[in-house]
């Protein structure tokens, strides 16, 4: 990849921090932000990411990976902050929940301080979690949600909304620059196998011809986005000329049933797996939609990667991933 970096003017090139960046989508991130020829510097506890999704950037002298968590105060000279770390699949971000409400706060507090020090524009991963079971369908930014603030999503739920809040304080009160994205659900490459998320749980059981886990009665939606799409989403609305601090939904708006996700899912790897039906876990969203004419308008955003072509990219890398047997179980616990 050193090869194809292209030359920017001074003002262009930035010196970029991505939090959470040897995650799934961080990874992905890094390897964008340097192939545009940026220098980034990776900050990660290894909660839920690994270092072997950045493993190879590492030799490229524009890519630092530096252990740290976010729940610290960090120093360090940029110009540009994407803080994407937090664990987003419900089976880790309620395994310490005290933890990840830290993570999200304390996290927007530390990284909104750093930005104001240095004078640097910001952009949070926010989430459609924000509208919680939506009343409205498909959710505008401008709805203002329906979330549990006392039940078992409310960590990850209820932190985002105040992470959001931070943002447009420190942009009201103190003229941060910020940017607050409204991740949809978004898969591809680079899950971990134990992510325990929807996409990543389907395909590693259809791969191994266990039974597929539909939860309730399968009826509930989601629309899925490909990483490709949204990460080139997240890096158009960080530069968008001009700009604004949003909020701006990314996602992709074509909505699926988790039961015809996981047909498609047993199509698509020619399966023998069979579908099992288990508790749907509390708070679990009816549908889920993103209404992202806001994103096509402030910088000429939409997603381009159908489902199933996504599917087959994200099928490929398990694939792998498991014939190879090359995956190591999630650590489990954060550096201290
Ligand atoms: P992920 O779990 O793969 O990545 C999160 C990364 O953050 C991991 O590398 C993890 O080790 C790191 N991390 C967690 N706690 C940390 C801490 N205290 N300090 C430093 N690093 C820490 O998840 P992802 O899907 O890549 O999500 C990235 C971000 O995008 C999250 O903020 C998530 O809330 C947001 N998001 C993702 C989706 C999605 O569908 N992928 C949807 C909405 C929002
Ligand atoms: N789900 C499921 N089986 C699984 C994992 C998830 O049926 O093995 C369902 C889950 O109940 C939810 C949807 O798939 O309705 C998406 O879940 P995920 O954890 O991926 O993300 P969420 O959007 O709920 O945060």
């Amino acid at each position: 990849m050193l090869e194809e970096r292209p030359s920017r003017a001074p003002g262009d090139q930035h010196r970029i921090l991505v939090t959470g960046g040897a995650g799934f989508l961080g990874s992905h991130l890094c390897e964008q932000l340097l192939a545009l020829g940026h220098d980034v510097l990776c900050a990660d506890n290894f909660f839920t990411g690994t270092r072997r999704n950045v493993e190879h950037l590492l030799s490229d002298p524009h890519f630092e990976l530096i252990s740290h968590d976010v729940i610290q105060p960090l120093d360090v000279e940029v110009d540009r902050i994407y803080n994407l770390a937090c664990p987003a699949s419900p089976v880790h971000y309620q395994r310490d929940p005290v933890y990840t409400t830290k993570t999200i706060v304390l996290g927007a507090f530390n990284m909104l301080d750093l930005a104001k020090r240095q004078g640097a524009r910001i952009l949070q991963a926010s989430t459609s979690e924000v509208y919680g079971d939506p009343g409205v369908h498909p959710q505008p930014e401008s709805y203002w949600g329906n979330v549990n603030p006392v039940g078992v999503r409310s960590c990850y739920d209820e932190g985002k909304r105040c992470a959001e809040t931070l943002f447009f304080d420190y942009h009201r009160q103190h003229g941060v620059d910020i940017r607050v994205a409204r991740i949809f659900n978004t898969y591809g490459p680079r899950m971990h196998p134990e992510d325990g998320r929807v996409v990543p749980n389907f395909v590693v059981q259809a791969l191994r011809g266990n039974p597929i886990t539909i939860y309730g009665n399968g009826l509930q939606t989601r629309s899925f986005c490909f990483v490709d799409d949204l990460v080139e989403g997240l890096g158009r609305f960080m530069e968008a000329n001009p700009g604004g601090p949003g909020p701006v939904n990314i996602g992709n708006p074509a909505e699926v049933t988790v039961r015809d996700l996981a047909q498609l899912i047993i199509d698509l790897t020619g399966s023998s797996s069979k579908l099992v039906f288990a508790p749907l876990p509390p708070d679990d969203p009816t549908q889920r939609r993103p209404d992202v004419s806001a994103a096509a308008q402030m910088f000429g955003w939409q997603p381009g990667v159908q489902l199933r072509d996504g599917l087959r990219k994200t099928i490929a890398y398990f694939d792998g991933l498991l014939s190879a047997g090359e995956f190591l179980p999630l650590r489990r616990e954060r550096v201290r």
